[in-house]
C-alpha cells in the first residue's frame, strides 16, 4: 500500500524560500572584488539575497537560456556566486563552477567539456579570461562579477563585450516565477580534480542537493544552527563549498563569505574575530597557514567554536593546537566531489571520555562515521567484504541518494560497475564504525609486499613540536620495491635533525615503516583543492633510493 503524503519536490528553491520567510533578516557577509576589505564587507539580509536571486534568474532567462542549459563561473566564495547557486539552478539550468587555480588548459577543457554558454568570472580574472578566450568553444557571453565602477580591462571579444552583474540585476525586476522543477533534474555540475587523465563532471540534482543539505544538518555533521555565524573557506568551486551554502540558509545560519581573501590567513583571522564567526570549514593546508599566522601575532580566536576539516587527512596536531591554544574543537570529515561531498564525520560518542588521551587522539585522528544516507563497505583483491575489525584494510566503497551514479557524459564508470562507487581510497573500519583512510590507492606505499600508510606517518611527522608540514611518498627500492620517504617543512625559527626527526617517528610505528630518509624542504607542492601533491613529489624524488643496495 502506497502512502497518503504529498509528493513535493525537494529542490533548491524551496531551501531560498524557507530562508526568506523564516530568516528574512539573517545576514549574509562577504568580501567582493568591490568590496575586498574584511573592515568593510559587504552586507545584506536573506530577503535582499532572495530578491537578487529573483532579479538574476529574470535576467538568465532573457538570455533565451533554455532547460538543462549550463552556466559557468570563474569565482571565489562570495555573496554574487551563493545568488548564482540559487538563480541558476532555480531558473532550471545547471551551475557549472571551474577552479580558477588550475591551468588554463585545463580550465578550458572543463569549461568545453561542461558546455556552457554563459559565463560569471570575477574581474581579476580579466587576463585569465583573456587567454583562455580562444578555447572556449562554447561561451558566447560574459558577465564581470561587481558593479559598473571596477569592471575590468580585458581584450579579447569576450572581455569587452562583458557586462557587469549590477547593471544586468538593475535592469530586472525582483519578481520571479520560480518554474516547477522536477527534483531529479539537475542543478550542477563539478569536476573532479583528476591527477591524473581527464577530470570528470559530477552532475548533482535538486534532490541529491537538498537530501545532503539536510544530511549535513544533523547535529553529528556540520550540524548548524541559526545562531551560527559560518565561514566556509573551502571554495564554492570545490563541491559546491562542502553544501555550506545550502546548509547554512536551510538552518538560517549567517554566512560569511572570504572572497579572494580565502587564502590569506590574516584576512581569515580578522573576518573570524570581526563578524564573530563560531564554525568554520576548509581544508588542512588553510588551517596550518592560519594557525601560524596566529602564533606569530599572538591572536586568538575567542568566538571560532568549531572548524570542521576535510579534503585530506588532518594531522592530530592540528586538532591539538586549534584545542589547546584556541578552545576550539576540530571535526574530522571525509567525502568526496562524487559523494555531495560528505561521507563521514568524526563526531565524539558515547564513552570516549573513558579513553585515555592517546586513545581520544588516536581516534580523533580517524576520518569518522558515515553520515546518514551513505552506504559504506570496504572490499578486498578479489570484492569479497572484509570485516569491521580496525585492521583489515580494502578498497573503500560507497553507495547512496546524494553519490554519483556515473559521470557526466560518460553512463557508466569502472568505479561504479558493482552498484557501489568505488571511491579509490583504501581504508580500514573499526567495529564502531569508524573509517579510517590510510591512503589513496594511488598513494599506497608497498614494500616487500607489505603496505604502509603514508597518512600515519605523516601525522606522527606533524606531531614533531619543529614540524609545520610532512609528506611521505613511495620512492622506488631496488631491494624493497618501494620505500617510504618522509619531506618534512620545518616552522619559522625552529630546528629539527634528520636524525631527531626519524627517531621520532620511529617511536611511534613499526620498525619496518620507518622512513629511510627525510629531506627539510622550504615547501611542499600542493594540488588546486588544497591537497598534497604526491604525483609531483614521486616525480622529483623517483630517483631517491635509486643507489642503495639491492642486497
Ligand atoms: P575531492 O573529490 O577533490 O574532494 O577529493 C576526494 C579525495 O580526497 C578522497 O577520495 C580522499 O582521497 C581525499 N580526502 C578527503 N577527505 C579526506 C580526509 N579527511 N582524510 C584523508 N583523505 C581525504
Amino acid at each position: 500500500m502506497r502512502g497518503l503524503m504529498m509528493d513535493v519536490p525537494l529542490t533548491t528553491t524551496a531551501i531560498l524560500r524557507h530562508a526568506e520567510r523564516m530568516h528574512a533578516s539573517q545576514q549574509i557577509v562577504s568580501l567582493t572584488a568591490d568590496h575586498p576589505s574584511p573592515a568593510d564587507p559587504w552586507r545584506y539580509s536573506f530577503a535582499d539575497l532572495a530578491a537578487r536571486t529573483r532579479r538574476l534568474a529574470n535576467a538568465l532567462c532573457r538570455k533565451g537560456l533554455r532547460q538543462g542549459d549550463r552556466v559557468a563561473t570563474l569565482a571565489w566564495n562570495d555573496s554574487r556566486h551563493v545568488e548564482l547557486f540559487y538563480a541558476v539552478g532555480g531558473a532550471g539550468l545547471v551551475l557549472h563552477t571551474l577552479n580558477p587555480r588550475l591551468a588554463p588548459e585545463q580550465i578550458a577543457w572543463i569549461c568545453n567539456d561542461g558546455g556552457a554558454t554563459l559565463l560569471f568570472a570575477a574581474p581579476e580574472f580579466a587576463p585569465l579570461l583573456d587567454g583562455l578566450a580562444a578555447g572556449l568553444e562554447h561561451v558566447r557571453q560574459v558577465v564581470w562579477l561587481t558593479d559598473a565602477a571596477h569592471r575590468p580591462q580585458g581584450n579579447s571579444a569576450l572581455a569587452t563585450a562583458a557586462n557587469d552583474y549590477e547593471s544586468l540585476l538593475a535592469a530586472e525586476s525582483p519578481d520571479f516565477d520560480w518554474p516547477a522543477i522536477d527534483e531529479r533534474e539537475a542543478n550542477a555540475l563539478c569536476h573532479t580534480s583528476g591527477t591524473t587523465g581527464n577530470p570528470k563532471g559530477v552532475l548533482y540534482s535538486h534532490r541529491s542537493t537538498v537530501l545532503h543539505a539536510m544530511a549535513g544538518s544533523i547535529a553529528d555533521v556540520i550540524g548548524m544552527r541559526a545562531t551560527d555565524t559560518v565561514l566556509p573557506v573551502v571554495p564554492m568551486f570545490h563541491v559546491n563549498a562542502w553544501g555550506v551554502p545550502f546548509i547554512a540558509l536551510l538552518n538560517g545560519a549567517r554566512l560569511v563569505l572570504p572572497g579572494r581573501g580565502a587564502g590569506d590567513p590574516a584576512t581569515l583571522a580578522t573576518l573570524i574575530n570581526g563578524e564573530r564567526v563560531t564554525l568554520a570549514l576548509g581544508v588542512p593546508t588553510v588551517w596550518l597557514a592560519l594557525l601560524q599566522h596566529l602564533e606569530k601575532t599572538a591572536t586568538t580566536l575567542p568566538s571560532l567554536a568549531r572548524t570542521i576539516v576535510g579534503g585530506a587527512a588532518c594531522p592530530p596536531a592540528i586538532m591539538d593546537e586549534f584545542r589547546e591554544k584556541h578552545g576550539v574543537e576540530t571535526l574530522h570529515a571525509w567525502g568526496m566531489t562524487e559523494m555531495s561531498p560528505i561521507g563521514t564525520m568524526n563526531a565524539p560518542m558515547p564513552g570516549e571520555e573513558k579513553l585515555d588521551d592517546a586513545g581520544r587522539r588516536a581516534r580523533r585522528a580517524k576520518q569518522g562515521r558515515a553520515v546518514f544516507g551513505v552506504d559504506l563497505r570496504i572490499v578486498g583483491d578479489g570484492g569479497a567484504e572484509l570485516p569491521w575489525d580496525g585492521r583489515a584494510f580494502g578498497a573503500l566503497q560507497v553507495r547512496g541518494p546524494y553519490i554519483a551514479a556515473g559521470y557526466y557524459g560518460h553512463d557508466t564508470s569502472p568505479a561504479h560497475a558493482s552498484g557501489w562507487f568505488d571511491t579509490g581510497d583504501v581504508a580500514t573500519i573499526d567495529p564502531d564504525g569508524f573509517v579510517q583512510i590510510t591512503d589513496r590507492t594511488k598513494d599506497v606505499i608497498k614494500s616487500g609486499g607489505e603496505w604502509i600508510s603514508s597518512i600515519e606517518l605523516e601525522n606522527h611527522a606533524v606531531g614533531h613540536p619543529a614540524v609545520a608540514e610532512a609528506a611521505v611518498i613511495g620512492v622506488p627500492h631496488p631491494k624493497w620495491s618501494e620505500r617510504p620517504l618522509l619531506l618534512a617543512v620545518l616552522k619559522s625559527g625552529q630546528t629539527v635533525s634528520r636524525e631527531e626527526l626519524l627517531a621520532h617517528v620511529a617511536g611511534r610505528v613499526a620498525r619496518w615503516c620507518v622512513p629511510d630518509d627525510a629531506v627539510f624542504v622550504g615547501e611542499i607542492p600542493h594540488t588546486s583543492t588544497g591537497k598534497i601533491n604526491k604525483l609531483a613529489l614521486r616525480e622529483r624524488y623517483r630517483d631517491h633510493y635509486a643507489k642503495e643496495s639491492p642486497t
